[in-house]
């Protein structure tokens, strides 16, 4: 370099000795990373609550609360009294608004989810708002079931007061051109019952034009559009136009089909509406808790839900919604402020064209000699080495937390109370451990070659993405553009040529990717809880790789400072996270204990799904319960169940009628009455015998499944389980194949235990909750029948 040139660079920034450039060179880009990651995750949050004296035709998330509160008083699924109460709440709520509801009552059948077959007696809620011309209506859905254990603030009270205040804020404003039809479902938890209602029996089911389903998955974090239904390149455009603070992307989309989970937009998505579905994640403990309570939620996170809801019935219900498909988009938010979206087919060209380029550029380097094969290969090898020891270490020692971290069991869905800091310290081992690997590949490979390496990666993941998951390739396109200019500017200049245009290049180079990754680490954290740590470790160590031309500034002064420094957060967490008391009020330990009642044994126990028992639950238990399995209540599993004998509870068992038998050719047709004289809320009903089912129906509905018409799959325990049983009892009718007597088992399931005279009383300690299994915290009373 000639001092000419020297000059002719920035000379203030040139003029300080090396090392204290270095120095500030390297805390410059810590601080301005740092602040970026800062910001991108305050953008994540969701919109500022609206309290309840703001105008009458905004959404306010104070107005929603108040009636919020009068539904999470008391759990209330399927089947309880309670569930009732809120079924009356949202009745004169509907009605207050000037609007006639009405109640479509019937029996349901899940087609989807196999094993135990669901069936329920449901009542959905509807109310429908005329709009000025003919035209298709917009459907608004919320649940208004709750989980058995929960209080359903959040899963989903916060969507149900969502429609309520939207509805309100609708009949204050200015008329829409399309109906909106409110409709709020019943029977969800149960299995998606009363979206199947809808869908199969309602008349209204013909009128939508577009749905939008509000849900949730915990009790904060932003509302994110997670879902969205086929063909949704028109719904994305106009959501894009309405949605303000929209939270977003064709990632969440691709992996969500990817997944086991449903919710009532599956059902409507399945049968031929578009629609797009919302829900907030994060605060994992809450899901299916007594912590899902209004005092848990996030008021933000009911005001995002509302926000979303009263735009976008105000945008499509002026629409012309009879042509609402269009090819897929690829989408995603720029930090919550605005939804950028283009189709498939140019993610494609774009892709293609970032890697072409890239390919490139790694051929000019290495014919410019600042590139070598062997040093292309190391590199390449640094990153694999980063992302495996990452995702391996993280692994082992959350093995370890979860053995050391009692309130880490799986009732509280893949989270620990101190999941955060967690979090942090398997963040921070991330980031040290791939600068030790770095440091040490840097001996051999120079900055050049090791920064090739995860282009390379990123180049091949986007073009798997392009191929399999097409919704996902802006991850890795728009990343990888922005990094080509410095990438050109790193092969073109000698190394001592390193200078402060290179540097802002390099940190503007930067801001996409953390931009894309930082929300997607919280997403995804909040969704999987600390069991998807290993995804976040290696999308940590993709990013990191993406900055190796950064790191190797910020290791500069001393190469050792950044994985030391790291490594001891991350250990200094990881102490704090084991080392804090595990449970206190505010973060209960959850546990189980259940009555069973076998009444043709004349026997009872309380029985657990824990592992052992806790200083509560050993007063029903005994410190040292037996551990077997329980085949007069959970006939179809064998596993272990904690269990003690109990004392008998005075409680009428369940009782299977047999109305009609007929035989013939080897096919007999058995026409049942099940009833629970106590009033249960849900019976379980088993085919103890092993025989072929050849057809059933419940009330008359034929219980079939979407993917199997004749149910021969279930050949072996046959179940089926009735939510809501009414007094009258359920009509099931099977036809089976069969020589020999037919045994068969009714269950009965009343949700609280029993209070027993000589028994310890049931009232927990505060620091505890129920755990979320279903039949936690229930007395089941089971009976079996010859035939
Ligand atoms: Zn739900």
């Amino acid at each position: 370099m000639t001092m000419a040139q020297i000059t002719s660079s920035v000379t203030p920034y040139i003029a300080v000795p090396t090392f204290r450039r270095d120095v500030i060179v390297s805390v410059a880009i810590v601080i301005f990373l740092g602040l970026f990651v800062w910001l991108s995750l305050r953008c994540s949050n969701p919109p500022t609550a609206i309290g309840p004296d703001a105008a009458p035709s905004l959404f306010s998330s104070g107005r929603a609360l108040v009636q919020l509160r009068s539904i999470t008083q008391r759990p209330h699924p399927v089947g309880s009294l309670e569930h009732d109460v809120v079924r009356d709440y949202i009745l004169r709520e509907i009605s207050a608004e000037g609007l006639t509801p009405s109640v479509q009552r019937t029996t349901a059948v899940n087609r989807r989810w196999g094993g135990i077959l669901r069936t329920g007696t449901v009542q959905n809620l509807l109310a429908r708002l005329e709009g000025t011309e003919p035209g298709k209506a917009v459907l608004l859905v919320a649940h208004y079931d709750s989980w058995p254990q929960a209080f359903g603030a959040s899963d989903d009270g916060a969507g149900v007061v969502t429609l309520l205040e939207t509805l309100r804020a609708l009949k204050a404003g200015s008329p829409l051109k399309n109906d909106v039809i409110f409709l709020f479902t019943d029977g969800e938890e149960s299995g998606l019952l009363g979206a199947y209602a809808f869908m199969e029996e309602h008349p209204w089911s013909a009128d939508v034009g577009v749905v939008f389903n509000f849900e949730a998955r915990g009790s904060r974090g932003p509302s994110i559009m997670f879902e969205t239904s086929e063909q949704n390149g028109w719904l994305i455009r106009e959501f894009a136009k309405a949605a303000p603070h929209p939270v977003s992307h064709s990632l969440a989309y691709e992996l969500y089909k990817l997944l086991p989970n449903d919710t009532d937009l599956t059902i409507f998505r399945n049968r031929g509406l578009a629609g797009l579905n919302f829900a907030y994640i994060d605060g994992l403990p809450s899901y299916h808790t007594q912590l899902d309570s209004v005092s848990e939620l996030d008021e933000r996170s009911l005001q995002h839900h509302g926000s979303y809801a009263l735009a976008l019935t105000r945008h499509f219900g002026n629409l012309d919604l009879r042509e609402v498909q269009a090819p897929d988009n690829v989408y995603f938010d720029l930090l919550s402020t605005k939804l950028i979206y283009y189709p498939v087919s140019w993610a494609r060209w774009l892709s293609a064209m970032v890697a072409i380029l890239l390919i490139g550029l790694v051929v000019f380097g290495l014919r410019r000699g600042r590139l070598n094969l062997q040093g292309l290969a190391l590199s390449v090898l640094a990153l694999a080495v980063s992302g495996i020891a990452a995702a391996g270490l993280t692994t082992l020692i959350l093995r370890m937390v979860y053995r050391l971290d009692y309130s880490s069991n799986t009732s509280l869905e893949g989270g620990t109370y101190h999941s955060n800091i967690y979090l942090l310290s398997f963040i921070a081992l991330t980031i040290g451990l791939t600068a030790v690997v770095y440091v040490l590949f840097s001996r051999k490979v120079s900055v050049e070659n090791l920064t090739v390496g995860p282009l390379l990666w990123w180049m091949i993941l986007m073009i798997l993405t392009w191929v399999y998951l097409p919704g996902a390739t802006y991850l890795f396109t728009w990343p990888l553009l922005f990094m080509l200019t410095p990438f050109w500017l790193i092969l073109k200049r000698r190394r001592s040529q390193h200078s402060l245009d290179l540097l802002i290049i390099l940190l503007i180079s930067a801001l996409p990717v953390v931009a894309l990754m930082t929300p997607l680490f919280y997403q995804i954290f909040s969704g999987f809880g600390l069991n998807g740590i290993w995804v976040v470790a290696v999308l940590l160590v993709l990013l990191l790789g993406l900055l190796v031309p950064h790191l190797a500034l910020v290791a500069r002064p001393n190469k050792w400072v950044l994985p030391g420094a790291s490594v001891l957060v991350s250990v200094v967490l990881l102490l704090i996270g084991i080392l804090r008391p595990h449970f206190d009020a505010a973060h209960p330990k959850p546990n189980s204990l259940f009555y069973g009642l076998d009444a043709n044994a004349g026997t009872a126990i309380w029985g657990s799904f824990d592992d052992e028992p806790d200083e509560w639950t050993a007063r029903f238990l005994s410190s040292r319960p037996e551990s077997r399995p329980l085949p007069a209540f959970f006939a179809i599993t064998s596993t272990p169940y904690l269990q003690m004998t109990a004392p008998i509870a005075p409680l009428d068992a369940p009782n299977v009628e047999l109305l009609d038998d007929k035989s013939n050719n080897g096919v007999r047709t058995l026409h049942l009455r099940l009833t629970s004289p106590r009033r249960a809320s849900v019976l379980t009903f088993f085919l103890d015998s092993k025989v072929e089912v050849l057809r059933a129906t419940v009330n008359g509905k034929l219980i079939d499944s979407d993917n199997t018409p004749a149910l021969k799959s279930f050949t072996n325990n046959w179940v089926l389980r009735y939510f809501g049983p009414p007094a009258e009892g359920v009509y099931v009718n099977v036809e089976v194949k069969t020589s020999e007597p037919l045994k068969v088992r009714l269950i009965d399931l009343s949700y609280g235990l029993p209070q027993l005279p000589g028994a310890p009383a049931t009232d927990r300690p505060d620091y505890m909750i129920p755990a979320s299994t279903s039949s936690n915290h229930s007395t089941l009373v089971s009976r079996s029948f010859t035939f």
